[in-house]
């Protein structure tokens, strides 16, 4: 099957083969037919698989041949995501898919100039690509109108939920017209998350490919048991021996990122950093030099492990588990891209087992345990079983609580790392979006 077969216009399938894309990827051959006649559509679909053009391709279609033009300051499409790496990086694929056709589209999301963003808006926007928190200043500000709006996407949906957008998002759905078309997807959909997605969407078409919550089959995953104060020191030690060319590396806390960052810098690698912490600027340009391939290792906590696409990236690395087991699918999601194999190493202490238990609960399979001779821990790691099971407990692991957890979300977090901050709060009560959420 074809692009010119699944009913796109002449300038986009121009474009197609200038962006390397020949043939449609089986979620762009259901998607852009049924995003074309105006469906609702709910998307379940593995990291990598091309859901970006999936959605951006019968979007612009759609706008470049219905509607009137544009009025000031309104906005016919709108594009939510979850991160400000990630709203970049979908708007590019918006402008590249886009560049024959007489649109205007533009990103707008929080830490840098609001002002700029004003200005862009004046003219009024075909596209904008926003995060929620910015798109509601915006708002407030009177730099946007939704009067035109026709089309609403929420991509990597559950994520904006269970990062605490909810009460954003009821906010921003309230001002948006009735009358439009919405466009849910996401890698991992829980059922609480699909619940929601049926209050939002009109007789969705849903679309899911391959199993759900699972990484693309062609990443291959094991992990070291390590202990925890030698998980630094392994990880420099594989990186020299295996010679590692490009790897991206998570880690749960800024410190721990930073740490690790200063520490291959002083030995001479090129490593950047990203984090929540870093100014913007900081951030795009670390992730630029790591897809220009100027960084070997890229060091990130879970800000950046959703949706981002780095071409041909072979290995991430996880210096230590995630605190919600779907970053899990996320961080690894970053390799094995479009086809591509790659290669996804957890390296894991003995406090960690029960993160991952619900890994590999989640993913529904073992990850097959490789042991490094020299390195052979001192705790442990406990067996796990499929279905989540430990099959011996550790011995008194310290425990702390995640403010907000709640009873359920009590999770090990070692001393690795000093602070005990996750960079990503996950472990939430799964946001109500019919009812708006109480502010804090
Ligand atoms: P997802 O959002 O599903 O995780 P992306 O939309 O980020 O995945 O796409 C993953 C990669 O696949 C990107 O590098 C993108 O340019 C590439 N890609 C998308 N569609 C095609 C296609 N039809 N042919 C070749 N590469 C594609
Ligand atoms: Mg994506």
């Amino acid at each position: 099957m074809t692009f010119a077969s699944l009913g796109l216009i002449e300038p986009l399938l121009r474009t197609l083969p200038v962006l390397g894309y020949i043939l449609p990827t089986p979620v762009q051959r259901q998607a852009i037919p049924s995003l074309l006649t105006g469906r609702d559509l709910l998307v379940a679909a593995q990291t990598g698989s091309g859901k970006t053009a999936g959605f951006a391709l019968p979007v612009l279609q759609r706008l470049t041949l219905e509607g009137p033009p544009v009025a000031a300051n309104s906005v016919r499409a709108l594009v939510l995501v979850p991160t400000r790496e990630l709203a970049e990086q979908v708007h590019g694929t918006f402008r590249a898919c886009g560049m024959e056709l007489p649109l205007r589209t533009a990103v707008a999301y929080g830490g840098v100039s609001i002002n700029p963003q004003m200005m862009m808006l004046r003219p009024g926007l075909d596209v904008l690509v926003a995060t929620p928190g910015r798109l509601l200043d915006l708002h407030r500000q009177n730099a946007v109108r939704f009067d035109q709006l026709r089309i609403l996407v929420l991509d990597e949906a559950d994520r904006m939920l269970d990062l605490g957008f909810a009460r954003e998002l009821d906010e921003l759905f309230a001002l948006l017209p009735k009358q439009r078309q919405t466009l849910l997807c996401s890698a991992t959909f829980s059922d609480s998350i699909r619940q929601i997605a049926a209050g939002l969407l009109r007789d969705p078409l849903s679309i899911e490919i391959s199993a759900p919550n699972s990484a693309a089959p062609s990443v291959e995953q094991w992990l070291i048991p390590v202990d925890k104060k030698r998980k630094v020191e392994l990880f420099l030690h594989l990186l020299e021996r295996e010679r590692w060319e490009q790897v991206l590396v998570f880690s749960r806390t800024r410190k721990g990122v930073e740490r690790l960052a200063e520490e291959l810098q002083q030995r001479g690698y090129r490593a950047g950093a990203i984090h929540g912490d870093l100014p913007q600027p900081a951030r795009l340009r670390a992730l630029e030099q790591f897809k220009a391939g100027e960084l070997q290792v890229l060091v990130a906590t879970d800000v950046a492990s959703r949706g981002l696409d780095i071409q041909g990236l072979p290995l991430v690395v996880n210096l230590d588990l995630p605190v919600a087991p779907e970053y899990y699918v996320h961080r690894i999601g970053r390799t094995g891209r479009a086809g591509a194999t790659g290669e996804a190493i957890s390296l894991v202490c003995a406090d960690e087992v029960e993160q991952l238990a619900a890994i590999e609960m989640l993913i529904r399979e073992l990850l097959p345990r490789h042991e490094e001779p020299e390195f052979s821990p001192e705790h442990r790691v406990p067996e796990t079983a499929l279905g989540g099971a430990i099959l011996k407990k550790p011995k008194k692991p310290k425990q702390k609580l995640i403010p907000g957890a709640g009873a359920k979300g009590r999770i090990h977090l070692g001393n690795l790392l000093d602070d005990p901050r996750p960079e990503v709060e996950a472990v939430r009560q799964m946001p109500n979006l019919g009812a708006p959420s109480k502010k804090k």
